[in-house]
């Protein structure tokens, strides 16, 4: 089972975001659906050059990570609340991030439209996608 290593779920509101995630510090967040049995199921990962609040509070302001026309029409479950982890480094927030974004499904299960981009000015990269690709070289190769 992939895990997220965060804290929550939380409910994805306005007053519980400004009082629970208060650290000023950047990290890696999922929005996701928390079901009656507290079950969270994981529809969109992301993460916070700046703090975790403001992203938070952002994405519910903007909807972001919410499902489109398609996802009602087929009832997939909406965004409801949230799980996050605080980091000392921007770097490992991206590295945490495309780890989850990876472990829960990528692009096909989860509700983010590309890969998690690194910061501007930065030329980090995901390991995992070159995993992948050194793989996929080894079968080609063989
Ligand atoms: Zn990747």
């Amino acid at each position: 089972m992939a895990k997220l290593d965060m804290d929550g779920p939380l409910k994805l509101e306005e007053k519980v975001i400004l009082k629970e995630v208060i650290q000023p510090m950047p990290g890696s967040f999922a929005l996701g659906h928390l079901a009656a049995n507290r079950s969270f199921e994981v529809l969109y990962v992301s993460y916070s050059e700046t703090t975790v609040q403001e992203a938070l509070l952002t994405c519910l302001k903007k909807r972001i990570g919410q499902g489109g026309f398609m996802d009602k029409l087929t009832g997939k479950n909406k965004i409801n609340a949230f799980k996050y982890s605080y980091a000392n480094s921007v770097e490992a927030c991206f590295h945490k991030t495309c780890k989850n974004f990876h472990d829960f499904g990528g692009l096909k299960v989860l509700n983010n439209k590309e890969h998690p981009r690194p910061p501007k000015k930065s030329d980090w990269i995901c390991s995992r996608c070159t995993e992948e690709l050194t793989a996929s070289f080894k079968v080609k190769a063989g």
